[in-house]
């Protein structure tokens, strides 16, 4: 007697495939292998220090390993366009800084437009910057460092993470507000360019506490000041830039989680809910107060909250750098 069964298998094996296959199914799914985190500069730094801290619980809220992947150049616009051109699936998401708001400014031949590449997941972490120099660099107090700088200018170098990082853009606005241009020297990231501070091959760099904190606690670099708008609690003895006549120099990096334009709504939930759950893990909150990073409130953590504060900052960055005359490309 012919089977009958294996027709009926061959057809209920063919719905299975159409039903897995479905957007429905594998939203629902989602996620069932691991998921990319992209970070568009090199490991070692800020912006990879912060993504390895909430990598391991954001895996666990959504039940996959969470991969950090450093796509790295041009000042973190490569690892943002690698993201923007990726499958709207959930499993290429962006950690990004506020390089997105200056991007459209810095560069005339841009990949992406952040406002119309990307689906948003909210903010993450707003981290202020120090301001270093090498350990045996002659100034200390910052009256010497400006003699220093006026007698030196271009002599002395400064390190960045390539036009449109903000450590460039901390540069930018050091230098024209005392006046002086220094040799800049661009990176992958700010991680490469603090091991060649601590040996003594770049002089002064400008960089967030999330990488900068234990390199001053341990009194392997010379700190200026900090860019916050008041002292830091990790660093109670550095004074601001503002207070040491930098009237107005106030640097706060905001940092923000990004997906593929088309990336389905159940997916994206799924995604903020793991960056609050990261947010909120005792450990990451710990480390981000250790080192005088702000995790942002609820409302900002959200799709609404990025988009709208990404917007405001193109808008209010686009004109200083308009203003300032400099390009990336
Ligand atoms: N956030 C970059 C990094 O992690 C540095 C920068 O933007 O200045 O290397």
């Amino acid at each position: 007697m012919k089977s009958i069964f294996k027709p009926l298998l061959l057809a209920s094996a063919a719905a299975l495939a159409m039903v897995a296959a479905s957007p429905a199914f594998s939203q629902a799914a989602y996620p069932d292998k691991p998921v990319s985190l992209i970070i568009p500069f090199a490991a070692g730094g800020p912006t990879d220090a912060v993504a390895r801290m909430i990598a391991i619980p954001m895996g666990k809220s959504l039940g996959q390993t969470v991969l950090v992947e450093n796509v790295v150049g041009a000042g973190g616009t490569i690892g943002a366009t690698k993201v923007a051109r990726a499958e709207p699936n959930g499993y290429s998401i962006l950690l990004h800084h506020m390089g997105m708001a200056t991007a459209p400014a810095l560069y005339r031949k841009l990949n992406f437009d952040p406002l119309k590449d990307f689906e948003y997941i909210g903010q993450v972490v707003d981290v202020p910057m120090t301001l270093l120099a090498r350990k045996d660099f002659p100034p200390t107090t910052f009256p010497e460092l400006q003699a220093y700088l006026k007698a030196n200018g271009n002599k002395v170098s400064l390190a960045n993470a390539g036009l449109g990082a903000v450590s460039h853009l901390c540069g930018l606005l050091f230098m024209s507000q005392i006046g002086i241009e220094l040799t800049t020297v661009p990176y992958k990231g700010t991680g490469p360019a603090m091991n060649d501070l601590l040996g003594g091959q770049v002089d002064m760099l400008c960089d967030q506490t999330t990488q900068t904190v234990p390199m001053i606690k341990e009194n392997r670099v010379k700190v200026f000041g900090v860019t916050s708008a008041t002292r830091l609690a990790s660093l109670p003895n550095v004074p601001t830039l503002n207070e040491q006549g930098l009237k107005g120099f106030e640097v706060k990096v905001w940092h923000g989680m990004y997906a593929p334009k088309g990336t389905p709504a159940p997916v994206l939930e799924k995604i903020n809910v793991a960056m609050r759950a990261a947010m909120q893990d005792p450990m990451v909150k710990q480390r981000l107060a250790d080192l005088s990073s702000d995790i942002p409130s609820s409302d900002k953590m959200t799709p609404a909250g990025l988009k709208t504060h990404l917007e405001a900052e193109i808008a209010k960055w686009g004109p200083i750098i308009k203003k300032a005359g400099v390009y990336a490309d």
